[in-house]
Parts: structure tokens; sequence; C-alpha cells
């Protein structure tokens, strides 16, 4: 732990930089001081908006919230996913496959994308698949079919679950490119089916596409009209310009559609610090991961590129786009247990929704809903708890320790069954409030987009 800096002011990531935000703006609930009634009698808008962003924090419940909170700004602080103006929870079970009427309290990312991508409950692995294994239709398929541009950006691999959910449908989660179609025999090109996520991806065509998972794509397809090819290959001849750096990203025309495969599995970490022992740490600091590949662009560069060029695209048309962006590693640095990694992937996420708040602040006609799609295992707890712990001294000056204690520091760490945070803001954001289900997300983008 060499590299630790001791002190957390001295990172010098531009987005960690960029995610303070020292006053929150329309912080309906978060000031006793202040009679907010008007703010929030204001953020609640009807009608329907001409732009969809979804931001997705994988494993971003509460205490994951909380903590990025209290070591990157404080306790008092807020982050900019705080500043959203209406806030609610919602529920993420799954159910079980072999009896959908009973719930599966711990849910997976696939079964709860497909829940807020389709309005489907279904089981843990089902990508957009009822239990029944029928595919059924996505909202970024619903909303490209009605005439929207369409997006989906990711720091995991474009074919995990989330990116997946929305432009894809598959027996199995682990079916991802035309090698490894195993366990989905029924949807595998050779039998017929549609293909591997990777291949369905590219059949769907969002207009932008981004993330890693360069090795499915670099996959070949093995049979029906582009068999020899490689998934990459089937991208370029259906128009995609491929970028696999952030020069070529920042490049790119918006006059076709992108596909950015930056890395060959998940995208490089932002973060690195201590590994959490069952006698706990001495209280330490992030730092910046130097391991980093620094061609590999920020999941903030990814955000802004995909709202210049979906916004450039629809200038001219009266309908706008949904965008779907995930911080993706918040979830894997949970389960890997290590704090500084699921810290800063939470921090990068947070630089995003603040370039898209700042988006909706020009667009107004923009519903912008950020949430999770299940809690995890992160907790923080008292110095001298069960568990595997680390501390951080955080902004506050303040130490503050973390726990993980679903599995054995080897292992890996579990999601956890609790309902998440929905925050948002633009027309329909309403919806979030109260405790709604996860299926329930699905009807407030159909209702914004008018595809209902
Ligand atoms: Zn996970």
């Amino acid at each position: 732990m060499n590299a630790l800096r001791s002190r957390r002011g001295r990172l010098t990531l531009a987005l960690a930089a960029a995610a303070i935000v020292a006053i929150p703006t329309v912080a309906v609930a978060s000031d006793a001081h202040h009679d907010n009634t008007q703010a929030a009698r204001q953020a609640i808008k009807g009608g329907k908006a001409r732009n969809v962003i979804l931001l997705l924090g994988d494993g971003m419940g509460d205490s994951e919230i909380t903590i990025a909170r209290n070591y990157q700004v404080g306790a008092n602080g807020r982050l900019a996913m705080d500043t959203l103006p209406l806030t609610g929870a919602y529920t993420t079970y799954a159910v079980q496959k072999a009896n959908p009427s009973l719930p599966e309290y711990v849910t997976d990312s696939a079964a709860s994308g497909t829940g807020w991508a389709t309005g489907h409950k279904t089981y843990n692995g089902a990508i957009s698949v009822l239990p029944s294994e029928q595919p059924v239709p996505t909202i970024l398929e619903l909303a490209k079919k009605a005439g929207y541009r369409t997006g989906d950006v990711t720091t995991a691999e474009l074919q995990d679950a989330t990116p997946a959910v929305l432009g894809s449908h598959v027996i199995s989660r682990d079916c991802k490119g035309p090698d490894a179609m195993a366990a989905c025999a029924v949807n595998d090109k050779v039998n017929g089916g549609a293909g591997s996520i990777a291949e369905q991806l590219v059949q769907t065509k969002p207009d932008v596409l981004l993330g890693g998972g360069k090795q499915y794509f670099d996959q070949t397809v093995k049979a029906g009209k582009y068999q020899g090819l490689t998934v990459l290959q089937q991208a370029q001849v259906n128009d995609y310009q491929i970028v696999t750096d952030a020069t070529g990203l920042a490049a790119a025309s918006p006059s076709k559609p992108i596909l950015g495969a930056f890395a060959k599995n998940n995208m490089d970490l932002e973060w690195t610090g201590p590994t959490p022992t069952r006698t706990g740490t001495a209280p330490s600091t992030c730092a910046v991961n130097a391991a980093r590949t620094a061609s590999q662009p920020h999941l903030v560069d990814m955000a802004s590129k995909a709202l210049s060029v979906l916004d450039k695209q629809t200038a001219h048309s009266r309908k706008g786009f949904f965008l779907q962006i995930e911080g993706a590693s918040i979830d894997k640095q949970d389960h890997a247990a290590n704090p500084c990694g699921q810290i800063g992937e939470t921090v990068a996420f947070d630089a995003a929704i603040k370039k898209v708040l700042e988006y909706q602040k020009q667009h107004p006609d923009t519903l912008v809903v950020v949430t999770a799609d299940h809690g995890h295992t992160s907790q923080i707890v008292e110095a001298a708890t069960l568990g595997y712990t680390a501390t951080l001294t955080t902004h506050d000056g303040a130490n503050m320790t973390i726990s993980y204690a679903t599995a054995d520091i080897t292992g890996s760490q579990q999601h956890t069954g609790t309902e998440v945070r929905i925050a948002a803001g633009g027309p329909q954001a309403a919806n979030v409030l109260g405790v709604t289900n996860q299926t329930d997300l699905f009807f407030t983008f159909q209702r914004a987009l008018g595809l209902g």
C-alpha cells in the first residue's frame, strides 16, 4: 500500500474533483432550514419527455452511496446524484425459475435489468426473457422502433447483464459471444437462434454502444448471413464505426453508429486501496490506480460523447433519444471487497451523472433517472466488527470502517435483497416517489416516451 497517498485531497483525478457538489441546488428533502414545498411542486412535471437518460449504478445500494459520499465530500456533503429533486425506493427481487409465483429475494443484475428494461420479473441469469424463456421487447428496442435514437454505455463488458438486457434475449447471461453458447443452445445461431449477446447487440444496433468486452466481439459468427466474420466485422458491415481508445472515441463522427470496445474484459478501475482483513486495517486513504490503461476513456468521457452524438443525431427530429449509462464496477469491486475500488467507481459514476444533469439543465424536456439494480455487501460499521474490515480516513478527517461479511475474503461477496434508491428529475419523474417495484420503471419510461 505504498502507493496510498496521505491525503485524499491530493488525488489528481479530474473527474473526482468534478463530482464534488458543495451546495445542492434543488435538494428537496436535505435542508431542514428551508421550506422546500414550492421546489418540490415545481419538480413535478407530467407530459412527455423528448429524451430519457437512465444512469444505473450496479450494486449501488444506500450504503455504497453513503460510503462514497462520506469519503469524497464528507458526511454533510452532497454528490451530484444527491441533488436530483425527487427520490423514492424500489424493490428489486427476482422470481424463482421453477415457480415464478415465488420471489427470489436476492436478485442478480440480469433479472433486475430485465425488470426495468421490459416490465417483467424473471429468474436470476435471464437476459430479457420470461421465466418460460420467451423473449420480451425492451425499452431500448421499443424506443428505436418508434424513431428514437438509442445508446448503451458501461464500464463493464458490453455483454455484461445491464447493457445486455437492453438489446439481447438469451436464457443465460453467460452466453456472451459465439464461442460461449453452452448454456443457451436454443439461442445459438447454429440452431437457428438469434445468437449470442454480442451478436444480438450489434443486430439491435443502438446508435452508440460503448464499453469493454472486445474479446466477445472478436469471436467468429458460426452460422447465418455473417458466418465466418467476427462480430466486430459484422458490425462494420452494418455501418458501425469501431473505436478502441479514447482518441478514437473523441474523433468518431455522429453521422454513423459507434461501437467502442475499449478493453478485452471490463474496463480498468479508477482507484486502488487497502484490502480488508479479519482484524481491520490502519486508517488510510485511496490512490489513483496507476495500472489503469491511460488510453481507455473514463465513464464521464463516454457519457459526454454519447450525449453529444445523440443530441446531434436528433437535432432535426421531433423525437429525441433513450440512453443508458452504467457504473458497472461499483458492483464488481463490492464483490471483490475492495473499498477504494468501489468508491472510485462510484465517484466516476457520479461525474457522469453531473455531466448528464448539466445536459438536462439545457434540455429540461429530458427525464433523468439515477438508480441501482440491487443492494450489495459493504456496510459502514463500528471498528472491531465481525467480517473483513478496512478503515479509511474521509473528507471529514474522520475514520470510517467498512465491512464485507457475506463471503470469505478469497471468495466473491454477495448481493443483498434490500430495496434501493431511485431518484429522478424531468417529465414523469414523480413516478419514482414512494416505494415502487423495479418493473414500474419500464412503464415510467414507456409513458415518458409516449410508447404505451
Ligand atoms: Zn454483482
